[in-house]
This record gives C-alpha cells, sequence and structure tokens, in this order.
C-alpha cells in the first residue's frame, strides 16, 4: 500500500484579484509539470486551485497554462481576499481532494494563506523557497525538495516533509519562469462548493483604498541597469543608460541603505526577485542575497573595477573597470547602434 493512500497530484494556488491571475501562479504550474514529468510512474497531473467570485471564466487560462485540471471556488464570500475565508475554503478543497503537494506564491497573500492553512491541516509549509526537486531516490512517493536561503541568505536550506501530506511551499515571484501558452491545451474545470459559518466573520471588508504605486514595477521590467555601491556616485548615469536600454534602474541593498535609493527598487533576498533578458550590474560586489534576487535573468553583464568581484561568477560578459567611464561610453554606443 502507498505511504499516503489517496493522496495525489501537485496542486497550486493561483492567486487573482480583481478578475486578473498573477503570473506567479502561471509560474508554479508550468514548474509542477517540469517535476510530474520527473514522475511518469506515479501518475501526477498538475491541479490549479482558483479561489474568487465570477471568476469561472478565468479556468480556461489557466489550463491554457499547463493545468491538468482546475478547481473553481466561486462564492461572494471570496470577492475580496479574507483571510478566514480563504483559509476555510483552501482547507475544505485541500481535505476533499488530498493533493500529494501544494504550492502557493510567496506573495503577500499566499504569505498570509499558506501557513494558516498548514496550520490547520498540521501539514508542512516550507515557506519563501527557491528552488523545487524530486527526490529521486524516493519510488513509491514523490518527496519534494524544496530548498531556501537561510542564515541571513549564507546558506540554502533544503527541507523534506516526510510524515504529512500535502508537502506545502511558498515561491517567490519570478523564481520560476513561465511556459508559452498552449490554447489547445485540453483540463478538466470542477466547481468545489464549500460551505462558510460567516456568523463568524470577524472582519468585514468596508471600502478597498488601491495602492498608489509610484514608479516603475522592475519586476516587469525586461531591462534593469543594477546600481551597487560602486556606482552610487553616478546614479544618473545608470539611469540614463537605463533610459536609453528602453528599461528600468534597480539598486543593491547597498545603495537603498545609504539612501540613494527607494527600497521599491531593490533587487535581491529582502528585495524583489527580477527575471529580465537583461541585466547589467554596475559596481556590485555580487553578494548571495543580491544574486538570490536576479541571477535567472537571461543575460547578466557586469562592470566592476575588481577582477576578483564576485559578481563575474555569473555574469555572462564581465568588463573590468571603472563604471564611472564604462557606462557614458555604454550609453553613446546604445545611441549609435539605435541611430543606425
Ligand atoms: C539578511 C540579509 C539580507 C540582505 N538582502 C539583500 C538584498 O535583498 N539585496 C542586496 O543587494 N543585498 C542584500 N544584503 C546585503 C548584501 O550582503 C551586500 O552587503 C550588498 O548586496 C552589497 O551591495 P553592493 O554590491 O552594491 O556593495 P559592495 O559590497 O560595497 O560592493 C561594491 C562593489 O563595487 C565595486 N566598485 C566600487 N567602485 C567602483 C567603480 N568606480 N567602478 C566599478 N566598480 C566599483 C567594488 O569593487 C565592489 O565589488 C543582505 C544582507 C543580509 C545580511
Amino acid at each position: 500500500m502507498a505511504k499516503f493512500e489517496g493522496y495525489k497530484d501537485i496542486y497550486v494556488f493561483v492567486e487573482q484579484k480583481n478578475g486578473n491571475i498573477a503570473n506567479v501562479g502561471y509560474e508554479l504550474i508550468s514548474e509542477a509539470r517540469k517535476l510530474v514529468k520527473q514522475i511518469p510512474h506515479m501518475n501526477f497531473e498538475v491541479v490549479g486551485v482558483l479561489l474568487g467570485h465570477h471568476i469561472a471564466s478565468k479556468a480556461n487560462d489557466v489550463i491554457a497554462h499547463g493545468a491538468d485540471k482546475v478547481i473553481v471556488v466561486d462564492h461572494e464570500l471570496l470577492e475580496n481576499y479574507s483571510t478566514q475565508f480563504y483559509t476555510d475554503a483552501l482547507t475544505q478543497v485541500i481535505n476533499a481532494f488530498k493533493p500529494d503537494s501544494f504550492l502557493t506564491g510567496a506573495t503577500v497573500l499566499g504569505r498570509d494563506l499558506a501557513p494558516r492553512v498548514a496550520a490547520r491541516l498540521n501539514a508542512g509549509l516550507t515557506a519563501d523557497a527557491t528552488k523545487i526537486e524530486m527526490d529521486p531516490e524516493k519510488e513509491d512517493e514523490a518527496l519534494l525538495l524544496v530548498t531556501r536561503p537561510t542564515f541571513g541568505g549564507n546558506l540554502f536550506g533544503t527541507i523534506i516533509c516526510p510524515d504529512t501530506r500535502p508537502q506545502m511551499a511558498t515561491i517567490r515571484p519570478n523564481v520560476f519562469s513561465m511556459d508559452p501558452v498552449d490554447p489547445a491545451h485540453e483540463g478538466e474545470v470542477i466547481v468545489f462548493n464549500p460551505s462558510f459559518d460567516d456568523t463568524e466573520a470577524k472582519v468585514v471588508v468596508k471600502e478597498i483604498i488601491e495602492k498608489v504605486v509610484e514608479g516603475i514595477d522592475i519586476t516587469k521590467s525586461d531591462i534593469l541597469v543594477g546600481a551597487g555601491r560602486g556606482a552610487e556616485d553616478c546614479l544618473d548615469i545608470v539611469e540614463a543608460v537605463a533610459e536609453e536600454l528602453g528599461g528600468a534602474m534597480c539598486a543593491s541593498r547597498a545603495v537603498v541603505d545609504d539612501g540613494f535609493a527607494d527600497k521599491a527598487i531593490q533587487v535581491g533576498q529582502t528585495g524583489k526577485t527580477v527575471r529580465p533578458s537583461l541585466y547589467i550590474a554596475c559596481g556590485i560586489s555580487g553578494a548571495c542575497q543580491h544574486v538570490a534576487g536576479m541571477e535567472k535573468s537571461d543575460m547578466i553583464i557586469a562592470i566592476n573595477r575588481d577582477p576578483q568581484a564576485e559578481i563575474f561568477n555569473i555574469a555572462n560578459i564581465g568588463i573590468i573597470g571603472d563604471v564611472k567611464e564604462i557606462l557614458p561610453l555604454l550609453k553613446e554606443e546604445i545611441k549609435n547602434v539605435k541611430a543606425a
């Protein structure tokens, strides 16, 4: 008899707001597809879980992004995020369908929801993971090896949940890539109706005031020019290069701590995780806490005057020199290429 009788498949919480699905749900579905392919003998599927109100029409998008099934929980009490009702609904979904593992984005919502659900189910949860693998040594179960930074990002710990199901994890947005949409991909939509005890509601949403986001969201920018402490006294030229490339400037924590940049553009373990096509690191040493937030960029160009700088270990192209000399040349060259 299998160790965890009845538990099956990898489930992904598909976060949405006002009907707009956050990319992290699709990123996790793409990663879950890779994981199930590693264990064909287990016959696992990828299942998306969509909670909200008037969101049933979004189920096909989730299937087109790779889910084999989508469980839709559509209820007026789920229109806006509520810790209580989302926890109630998700716990009931998990009790009813028995997922072997359950992945959630490490967003503000996911970080609130996943631990509560895990506590209700007495399940293990690994928070803020950066890597998920299938244990190749286990043949009769799908044991996840979930890696996350620890001790201030100086070490990585791999955590297993061998005794309980589902194995739960939250993963930051942009850690995994998103597979292309396949409108021909077919899947099943299952409607689940939870029961709520709304007489016990403790928090009532009276009004939602949308946060006004100022400046550019660096996680959405396809080209980033990162300023480190070595570029603190020439941030104007870093910004100008970013602008010339049609991208945005971001910064290391040193630059933020020194008061030269806003925390909103900090990249790294305690900042944002980014995955642009091009990341130009200017005067950034390459500390592991910074690298954790940008190492998945497609192309990394590093400019640093220290040939031993750690950043060169992960750069595709390294330029040894002074940013104040190189960046103006780079800007001119980009201009010339654009004009040609
Ligand atoms: C718990 C914890 C969380 C953290 N989270 C983050 C995080 O999210 N993001 C993050 O970035 N850091 C984070 N850090 C800090 C991290 O450890 C480093 O201290 C930080 O990334 C260093 O930033 P830096 O590379 O810009 O500065 P420095 O380490 O000071 O490096 C500056 C670099 O610039 C080069 N340089 C100097 N002048 C020039 C010049 N004129 N031309 C070219 N090169 C030059 C130097 O050779 C050097 O390599 C965290 C640390 C801890 C303990």
